[in-house]
Protein backbone atom coordinates (compact mmCIF):
# COMPACT_ATOMS: atom_id res chain seq x y z
CA UNK A 1 0.00 0.00 0.00
CA UNK A 2 1.22 3.26 -0.53
CA UNK A 3 2.63 5.64 2.47
CA UNK A 4 2.27 9.26 3.95
CA UNK A 5 4.84 10.62 1.18
CA UNK A 6 4.35 13.18 -1.26
CA UNK A 7 6.28 13.17 -4.56
CA UNK A 8 6.48 16.69 -5.62
CA UNK A 9 7.49 17.28 -9.28
CA UNK A 10 7.44 20.46 -10.96
CA UNK A 11 9.69 23.05 -9.07
CA UNK A 12 9.66 26.32 -10.85
CA UNK A 13 7.75 29.39 -9.92
CA UNK A 14 5.00 27.75 -8.23
CA UNK A 15 6.11 24.45 -7.27
CA UNK A 16 8.98 24.67 -5.32
CA UNK A 17 7.25 26.96 -2.95
CA UNK A 18 4.48 24.93 -2.52
CA UNK A 19 6.98 21.52 -2.00
CA UNK A 20 8.46 23.37 0.39
CA UNK A 21 5.23 24.67 2.38
CA UNK A 22 4.35 21.10 2.50
CA UNK A 23 7.61 20.07 3.82
CA UNK A 24 7.50 22.46 6.16
CA UNK A 25 4.58 21.27 7.58
CA UNK A 26 6.51 18.31 8.31
CA UNK A 27 5.41 15.46 5.19
CA UNK A 28 8.47 13.54 4.31
CA UNK A 29 8.68 15.11 0.57
CA UNK A 30 10.92 13.65 -2.07
CA UNK A 31 10.89 16.42 -5.34
CA UNK A 32 11.52 16.55 -8.68
CA UNK A 33 12.78 18.23 -12.14
CA UNK A 34 14.61 18.32 -15.02
CA UNK A 35 15.64 21.51 -14.92
CA UNK A 36 19.73 21.89 -13.12
CA UNK A 37 18.86 25.57 -12.09
CA UNK A 38 15.06 24.56 -10.55
CA UNK A 39 17.05 21.28 -8.50
CA UNK A 40 19.57 23.56 -7.29
CA UNK A 41 17.19 26.33 -6.09
CA UNK A 42 15.57 23.45 -4.31
CA UNK A 43 18.51 21.71 -2.85
CA UNK A 44 19.75 25.52 -1.66
CA UNK A 45 15.91 25.64 -0.14
CA UNK A 46 16.53 22.86 1.97
CA UNK A 47 14.21 19.97 -0.41
CA UNK A 48 15.11 16.58 -0.92
CA UNK A 49 15.84 16.03 -4.66
CA UNK A 50 15.45 12.38 -6.24
CA UNK A 51 17.93 11.50 -8.77
CA UNK A 52 14.95 10.60 -11.22
CA UNK A 53 11.15 10.24 -11.05
CA UNK A 54 11.03 6.71 -10.56
CA UNK A 55 12.86 7.27 -7.16
CA UNK A 56 10.66 10.35 -6.26
CA UNK A 57 7.17 8.71 -6.97
CA UNK A 58 7.89 5.38 -5.99
CA UNK A 59 6.86 5.07 -2.59
CA UNK A 60 4.93 8.00 -2.50
CA UNK A 61 1.40 8.11 -1.11
CA UNK A 62 0.33 11.28 -3.42
CA UNK A 63 2.32 12.56 -6.28
CA UNK A 64 1.65 16.42 -7.21
CA UNK A 65 2.66 17.74 -10.76
CA UNK A 66 3.31 21.02 -10.79
CA UNK A 67 3.93 21.20 -14.44
CA UNK A 68 3.86 23.92 -17.69
CA UNK A 69 1.31 22.70 -20.09
CA UNK A 70 -1.14 19.50 -20.50
CA UNK A 71 1.55 17.46 -22.55
CA UNK A 72 4.28 17.53 -19.91
CA UNK A 73 1.37 16.49 -17.38
CA UNK A 74 0.49 13.32 -19.44
CA UNK A 75 3.70 12.40 -20.74
CA UNK A 76 5.13 12.39 -17.03
CA UNK A 77 1.86 10.70 -15.27
CA UNK A 78 2.27 8.16 -18.16
CA UNK A 79 6.08 7.75 -17.59
CA UNK A 80 5.72 7.74 -13.21
CA UNK A 81 2.60 5.56 -13.05
CA UNK A 82 4.50 1.73 -13.57
CA UNK A 83 6.56 3.10 -11.06
CA UNK A 84 3.48 3.82 -8.49
CA UNK A 85 2.43 1.95 -5.14
CA UNK A 86 -1.45 0.65 -5.13
CA UNK A 87 -3.67 3.30 -3.81
CA UNK A 88 -1.45 6.11 -5.01
CA UNK A 89 -3.52 9.66 -5.59
CA UNK A 90 -2.54 11.77 -8.48
CA UNK A 91 -2.86 14.97 -8.03
CA UNK A 92 -2.30 17.73 -11.05
CA UNK A 93 -2.13 21.50 -10.02
CA UNK A 94 -0.74 22.57 -13.60
CA UNK A 95 -2.92 24.64 -15.76
CA UNK A 96 -3.72 22.73 -18.56
CA UNK A 97 -6.39 22.40 -21.16
CA UNK A 98 -9.51 20.22 -20.58
CA UNK A 99 -8.85 17.51 -22.95
CA UNK A 100 -5.53 16.68 -21.52
CA UNK A 101 -6.73 17.09 -17.95
CA UNK A 102 -9.44 14.69 -19.06
CA UNK A 103 -6.79 11.98 -20.53
CA UNK A 104 -4.81 12.22 -17.32
CA UNK A 105 -7.65 10.92 -15.07
CA UNK A 106 -8.42 7.99 -17.67
CA UNK A 107 -4.67 7.39 -17.88
CA UNK A 108 -4.84 6.84 -13.88
CA UNK A 109 -8.00 5.38 -13.62
CA UNK A 110 -6.97 2.91 -16.48
CA UNK A 111 -3.95 1.91 -14.08
CA UNK A 112 -5.92 1.60 -11.18
CA UNK A 113 -5.37 5.20 -9.87
CA UNK A 114 -7.09 8.13 -8.01
CA UNK A 115 -6.96 11.28 -9.58
CA UNK A 116 -7.62 14.86 -9.21
CA UNK A 117 -7.10 18.23 -11.48
CA UNK A 118 -6.58 20.75 -8.77
CA UNK A 119 -5.25 24.23 -10.56
CA UNK A 120 -4.79 27.62 -8.67
CA UNK A 121 -5.18 31.14 -8.74
CA UNK A 122 -2.98 33.40 -6.35
CA UNK A 123 0.05 33.41 -8.13
CA UNK A 124 3.96 32.97 -6.52
CA UNK A 125 2.72 35.27 -3.87
CA UNK A 126 0.22 32.78 -2.91
CA UNK A 127 2.16 29.64 -3.59
CA UNK A 128 4.56 31.66 -0.91
CA UNK A 129 2.18 32.71 1.32
CA UNK A 130 0.52 28.74 1.40
CA UNK A 131 -2.78 30.90 0.32
CA UNK A 132 -3.42 29.80 -3.02
CA UNK A 133 -6.77 29.05 -4.35
CA UNK A 134 -7.40 25.53 -5.33
CA UNK A 135 -10.16 24.73 -7.95
CA UNK A 136 -10.35 20.64 -7.58
CA UNK A 137 -12.01 18.23 -9.98
CA UNK A 138 -12.51 14.35 -9.21
CA UNK A 139 -14.22 12.80 -7.83
CA UNK A 140 -15.20 12.99 -3.69
CA UNK A 141 -12.90 10.71 -2.09
CA UNK A 142 -9.92 11.86 -4.10
CA UNK A 143 -10.99 15.03 -3.18
CA UNK A 144 -11.40 14.42 0.42
CA UNK A 145 -8.01 12.86 0.63
CA UNK A 146 -6.06 15.36 -1.23
CA UNK A 147 -7.60 18.07 1.04
CA UNK A 148 -5.49 18.03 4.34
CA UNK A 149 -2.63 18.94 1.77
CA UNK A 150 -4.48 21.34 -0.55
CA UNK A 151 -5.27 22.99 3.01
CA UNK A 152 -1.55 24.00 3.72
CA UNK A 153 -0.76 24.91 0.21
CA UNK A 154 -3.76 26.90 0.28
CA UNK A 155 -6.50 29.13 1.95
CA UNK A 156 -9.43 28.30 0.01
CA UNK A 157 -10.34 24.97 -1.57
CA UNK A 158 -12.82 24.31 -3.62
CA UNK A 159 -14.57 20.82 -4.71
CA UNK A 160 -15.96 22.22 -8.28
CA UNK A 161 -17.26 18.38 -9.81
CA UNK A 162 -16.11 15.84 -11.58
CA UNK A 163 -12.74 15.06 -13.61
CA UNK A 164 -11.98 18.13 -15.00
CA UNK A 165 -14.02 20.38 -13.13
CA UNK A 166 -11.29 22.39 -11.59
CA UNK A 167 -9.43 23.21 -14.50
CA UNK A 168 -13.21 24.55 -16.44
CA UNK A 169 -13.21 27.12 -13.37
CA UNK A 170 -9.73 27.93 -13.54
CA UNK A 171 -10.05 28.95 -17.33
CA UNK A 172 -13.71 30.58 -16.70
CA UNK A 173 -12.66 32.57 -13.45
CA UNK A 174 -9.03 34.19 -15.92
CA UNK A 175 -11.37 34.35 -18.64
CA UNK A 176 -13.35 37.15 -16.53
CA UNK A 177 -10.31 38.68 -14.98
CA UNK A 178 -8.81 39.04 -18.85
CA UNK A 179 -11.46 40.80 -19.94
CA UNK A 180 -12.74 42.87 -16.74
CA UNK A 181 -8.84 43.91 -17.03
CA UNK A 182 -9.48 45.16 -19.79
CA UNK A 183 -12.87 47.22 -19.80
CA UNK A 184 -11.12 48.64 -16.11
CA UNK A 185 -7.92 49.64 -18.25
CA UNK A 186 -10.49 50.82 -20.91
CA UNK A 187 -11.85 53.33 -18.72
CA UNK A 188 -9.12 54.68 -17.51
CA UNK A 189 -7.93 55.25 -21.04
CA UNK A 190 -10.94 57.34 -21.76
CA UNK A 191 -11.27 59.31 -18.33
CA UNK A 192 -7.85 60.51 -19.17
CA UNK A 193 -8.45 61.29 -22.81
CA UNK A 194 -12.01 63.27 -21.04
CA UNK A 195 -9.65 65.25 -18.28
CA UNK A 196 -11.10 62.97 -15.78
CA UNK A 197 -8.58 62.22 -13.08
CA UNK A 198 -7.88 58.77 -12.35
CA UNK A 199 -8.33 59.19 -8.60
CA UNK A 200 -12.04 60.64 -9.07
CA UNK A 201 -12.64 57.50 -11.61
CA UNK A 202 -11.44 54.88 -8.83
CA UNK A 203 -13.63 56.90 -6.19
CA UNK A 204 -16.39 56.85 -8.12
CA UNK A 205 -16.48 53.23 -10.15
CA UNK A 206 -14.73 51.27 -7.14
CA UNK A 207 -18.17 52.25 -5.38
CA UNK A 208 -20.37 51.66 -8.13
CA UNK A 209 -21.70 49.60 -10.53
CA UNK A 210 -18.02 49.28 -12.35
CA UNK A 211 -16.88 47.70 -9.31
CA UNK A 212 -15.00 44.73 -9.83
CA UNK A 213 -11.61 42.62 -8.61
CA UNK A 214 -9.27 44.41 -11.40
CA UNK A 215 -10.09 48.11 -10.31
CA UNK A 216 -10.59 47.89 -6.88
CA UNK A 217 -7.62 45.28 -5.90
CA UNK A 218 -5.34 45.66 -9.07
CA UNK A 219 -6.15 48.99 -10.20
CA UNK A 220 -4.08 49.41 -13.94
CA UNK A 221 -2.73 52.85 -13.36
CA UNK A 222 -0.28 53.70 -10.44
CA UNK A 223 -1.45 56.12 -7.61
CA UNK A 224 -5.63 54.34 -6.27
CA UNK A 225 -4.50 50.82 -4.84
CA UNK A 226 -0.54 51.13 -3.70
CA UNK A 227 -0.22 47.40 -3.80
CA UNK A 228 -1.17 46.88 -7.58
CA UNK A 229 1.90 46.11 -10.24
CA UNK A 230 1.34 49.68 -12.01
CA UNK A 231 2.67 51.60 -8.81
CA UNK A 232 6.27 49.18 -9.66
CA UNK A 233 6.14 49.79 -13.68
CA UNK A 234 4.13 46.75 -14.09
CA UNK A 235 6.65 44.25 -12.07
CA UNK A 236 6.41 41.34 -11.32
CA UNK A 237 2.58 40.50 -10.99
CA UNK A 238 0.83 37.92 -13.26
CA UNK A 239 2.99 37.82 -16.73
CA UNK A 240 0.74 38.68 -19.86
CA UNK A 241 2.05 35.39 -21.43
CA UNK A 242 0.46 33.38 -18.43
CA UNK A 243 -2.81 35.16 -18.92
CA UNK A 244 -2.42 34.27 -22.71
CA UNK A 245 -2.14 30.99 -21.99
CA UNK A 246 -5.18 31.00 -20.09
CA UNK A 247 -7.19 32.77 -22.59
CA UNK A 248 -5.72 30.43 -25.05
CA UNK A 249 -7.04 27.42 -23.00
CA UNK A 250 -10.51 29.34 -22.97
CA UNK A 251 -11.05 29.98 -26.31
CA UNK A 252 -9.76 26.14 -27.36
CA UNK A 253 -12.40 24.93 -24.38
CA UNK A 254 -15.35 27.33 -26.02
CA UNK A 255 -14.34 25.81 -29.56
CA UNK A 256 -14.73 22.53 -28.12
CA UNK A 257 -18.11 22.86 -26.50
CA UNK A 258 -19.57 25.63 -28.97
CA UNK A 259 -19.92 28.03 -26.61
CA UNK A 260 -19.62 31.53 -27.84
CA UNK A 261 -16.96 33.84 -26.04
CA UNK A 262 -16.57 36.59 -28.25
CA UNK A 263 -15.21 38.98 -25.71
CA UNK A 264 -12.76 36.31 -24.27
CA UNK A 265 -11.84 35.73 -27.93
CA UNK A 266 -11.08 39.88 -28.25
CA UNK A 267 -8.83 39.77 -25.03
CA UNK A 268 -6.53 36.86 -26.03
CA UNK A 269 -5.77 38.45 -29.25
CA UNK A 270 -5.20 42.34 -27.41
CA UNK A 271 -2.91 40.54 -25.20
CA UNK A 272 -1.23 38.61 -27.79
CA UNK A 273 -0.74 41.74 -29.45
CA UNK A 274 1.01 42.93 -26.34
CA UNK A 275 3.15 39.97 -26.06
CA UNK A 276 4.22 40.29 -29.30
CA UNK A 277 5.34 43.90 -28.82
CA UNK A 278 7.70 42.28 -26.80
CA UNK A 279 5.46 43.00 -23.37
CA UNK A 280 4.95 38.82 -22.64
CA UNK A 281 7.28 39.62 -19.44
CA UNK A 282 5.44 42.18 -18.33
CA UNK A 283 2.14 42.28 -15.84
CA UNK A 284 -0.93 41.97 -17.77
CA UNK A 285 -2.39 44.86 -16.18
CA UNK A 286 0.24 46.80 -18.71
CA UNK A 287 -1.79 46.05 -21.09
CA UNK A 288 -3.41 49.83 -20.28
CA UNK A 289 0.17 51.08 -22.49
CA UNK A 290 -1.26 49.16 -25.40
CA UNK A 291 -4.90 50.41 -25.45
CA UNK A 292 -3.27 54.26 -24.69
CA UNK A 293 -0.61 54.02 -27.49
CA UNK A 294 -3.65 52.59 -29.59
CA UNK A 295 -1.99 48.91 -29.75
CA UNK A 296 -5.74 47.68 -29.93
P1 LIG B 1 7.62 27.18 -14.35
O1 LIG B 1 7.95 27.13 -15.80
O2 LIG B 1 8.32 28.18 -13.47
O3 LIG B 1 7.83 25.73 -13.69
C1 LIG B 1 7.55 24.51 -14.34
C2 LIG B 1 8.62 23.51 -13.91
O4 LIG B 1 8.31 22.24 -14.48
C3 LIG B 1 10.03 23.88 -14.42
O5 LIG B 1 10.94 23.94 -13.33
C4 LIG B 1 10.37 22.75 -15.38
O6 LIG B 1 11.75 22.42 -15.42
C5 LIG B 1 9.53 21.62 -14.80
N1 LIG B 1 9.31 20.52 -15.74
C6 LIG B 1 8.93 20.58 -17.04
N2 LIG B 1 8.85 19.34 -17.55
C7 LIG B 1 9.19 18.49 -16.55
C8 LIG B 1 9.30 17.07 -16.47
N3 LIG B 1 9.03 16.27 -17.50
N4 LIG B 1 9.69 16.54 -15.29
C9 LIG B 1 9.96 17.32 -14.22
N5 LIG B 1 9.87 18.66 -14.24
C10 LIG B 1 9.48 19.24 -15.40
O7 LIG B 1 6.05 27.41 -14.28
P2 LIG B 1 5.20 27.97 -13.04
O8 LIG B 1 5.09 29.46 -13.14
O9 LIG B 1 5.69 27.33 -11.79
O10 LIG B 1 3.75 27.40 -13.40
C11 LIG B 1 3.43 26.03 -13.26
C12 LIG B 1 1.97 25.83 -13.62
O11 LIG B 1 1.17 26.64 -12.77
C13 LIG B 1 1.62 26.24 -15.06
O12 LIG B 1 0.70 25.31 -15.58
C14 LIG B 1 1.02 27.63 -14.90
O13 LIG B 1 0.12 27.94 -15.92
C15 LIG B 1 0.33 27.48 -13.55
N6 LIG B 1 0.15 28.74 -12.81
C16 LIG B 1 1.18 29.64 -12.72
C17 LIG B 1 0.99 30.84 -12.01
C18 LIG B 1 2.11 31.84 -11.87
O14 LIG B 1 1.84 32.97 -11.40
N7 LIG B 1 3.36 31.52 -12.22
C19 LIG B 1 -0.25 31.08 -11.38
C20 LIG B 1 -1.25 30.13 -11.46
C21 LIG B 1 -1.05 28.96 -12.18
Amino acid sequence: MSSNRIAFIGLGHMGRPMALNLARAGHALAAFDVSPAAIEAARADGLLVAETLAAAVREAGVVITMLPAGAHVLSLWQEALPHLTPGTLLVDCSTIDIESAGRAHDLAAQAGFASLDAPVSGGTKGAEAGTLTFMAGGEAAAFERARPLLEIMGSRIVHCGGPGAGQAAKICNNMILGVSMIAVAEAFVLAERLGLSPQALFDVASTSSGQCWSLTSYCPVPGPVPASPANNDYKPGFATNLMLKDLRLAKAAADASGAQTPLGHHAEQLYAGFAEAGQGDVDFSGIIRHLRDGGA
